[in-house]
């Protein structure tokens, strides 16, 4: 089936303003404040230059000269950073309030790529519960053929027969998640996945607080690995408890998809994550959405927040009702203690150097909001203890790192004009990710966040 026929509307891709492709000239951002991604402070009075989809200098306003036939855009006050990347999120799983099989659709993971460019995020690993049409969505995202975020993607991932995830929490269907039964069932699964062109491995080690009955067996999750490494795929692990991540990155993980959040990480585990060169993706944003919504703090009253938000999911956070029960509820509770928990381990693996990545989970869940969530997790990781800096930093480069993306997640000659453009500065205060004026992506202006809104 062709493309056009599965997604009429897309044919029209009437959303995206062509400013760089009408000039066909060089654009300079001139006089701004520039976060590159690498280094730890901001240039002041820079310049960047965009030439089609790609940068073709940054820098310092004294070392970067500026082509005779650019188009000028003064932006003094302005401060320019590399678009979002997220390692850890969902797409297809939630629509509106609903969650399951049926929200997996072109459609709807479209509206999701578009949430996620319309708030900054420019770059989305969906990190498993794919289903059939993700391969064909992928490679339309990556040629710029749609709107929204790049999209990489675990094809389905490996969960466990009778365990994790918790089918009564995802609701996918049979072609989204592989349950294997035994080592040699996970070793086709890996098999399978890799012939659809799969980005990385995602495997699920929790009891999820005891309420599955099974966990994946050890002789499983090394088989799985091994079938993996043998293919030259990475391993991504879901777990939530430190025995579990320990247990898994000995037999070879290469990334903890979640922070360890039932105790805090000790002296050991700590070694093994530096001799392994583990990533680390803490998504302390999960566990704030769980309570958070209820509480009603400032930030989530924000039209940033409040636009990003379905009819029905505004209705469900504005419920009095709703607020009372979910503040009350045990699972909130337990939310506030895996965040607390979560963001003390997260700060002693940052300062013993162990690789941080960045994601939050955004799409598994109706409260985990897309575009939101990844500047909540900014936010987060400053309470935890990161500089604004070192949180924008693992949220750019070291994001694309832990996807071996060379293109993105800087801005450099050479790689993508992937960047956002903000009204005040997040170096000095975090909340400022969140003032964007402007995103570009591939060298192309996107839609702008105030009609982010589904
Ligand atoms: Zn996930």
């Amino acid at each position: 089936m062709r493309w056009n026929a599965l997604l009429p509307a897309l044919a029209v891709a009437t959303s995206l303003s062509f400013v760089g492709d009408a000039a066909a000239r060089p654009l300079a951002f001139t006089g701004v404040r520039l976060i590159d991604g690498q280094s730890s402070k901001p240039i002041e009075d820079a310049v960047l230059i965009v030439d089609g989809e790609r940068i073709v200098a940054a820098g310092s306003r004294t070392t970067v000269v500026v082509p005779s036939d650019a188009e000028i855009r003064d932006l003094h006050g302005r401060t320019i950073m590399p678009g979002l990347i997220s390692d850890h999120s969902h797409v297809g799983i939630v629509n509106g309030i609903d969650v399951g099989a049926q929200n997996y659709t072109s459609e709807n993971i479209l509206a999701q790529l578009k949430a996620y460019t319309a708030r900054g995020v420019t770059t989305v690993m969906a990190l498993g519960l794919n289903g059939a049409i993700m391969p064909e969505i992928r490679a339309e995202a990556h040629a710029g053929r749609i709107p929204g975020a790049d999209l990489f993607g675990v094809d389905r991932g490996i969960g466990v027969p009778d365990g994790g995830p918790p089918q009564a929490m995802i609701r996918v269907s049979s072609d989204q998640l592989f349950r294997p039964a035994s080592a040699e069932e996970g070793r086709d699964a890996v098999r399978a996945m890799k012939e659809r062109g799969t980005d990385m491995v995602k495997l699920w080690l929790d009891d999820f607080g005891g309420s599955v009955p099974a966990k994946m067996q050890p002789a499983v999750y090394a088989a799985v690995i091994d079938e993996a490494h043998r293919l030259g795929l990475l391993v991504a692990a879901h777990v939530h408890d430190l025995e579990d991540a320990r247990a898994v990155v000995r037999a070879g993980a290469d990334v903890l998809a979640h922070g360890v959040r039932d105790k805090p990480v000790d002296p050991d585990f700590v070694t093994l994550l530096e001799a392994r060169h583990t990533w680390y993706i803490a998504t302390l944003a999960l566990d704030e959405a769980t309570f958070a919504y209820a509480d009603a703090p400032a930030w989530a009253q924000t039209p940033f927040v409040r636009t990003a938000l379905s009819h029905d999911l505004k209705a469900r956070f504005d419920d009095p009702v709703w607020q009372r029960d979910t503040r009350s509820s045990t699972k909130a509770q337990g939310a506030r203690d895996s965040l607390a928990m979560n963001l003390t381990n997260l700060k002693v693996l940052k300062d013993a150097g162990v690789r941080i990545g960045f994601g939050t989970d955004s799409g598994a869940a109706p409260e985990r909001v897309p575009g939101v969530a990844e500047h909540r997790e900014l936010a987060l990781m400053v309470q935890a203890g990161f500089t604004p800096m070192e949180a924008l930093t693992t949220a750019t480069a070291r994001a694309a790192d832990l996807l071996g993306l060379r293109d993105r997640g800087q801005l450099e000659a050479g790689r993508r004009a992937d960047f956002i453009i903000l009204s005040a500065d997040p170096s000095e205060d975090i909340a400022n990710s969140t003032r964007i004026i402007e995103i570009w992506q591939r060298g192309r202006m996107q839609e702008p966040v105030s009609s982010a809104s589904p």
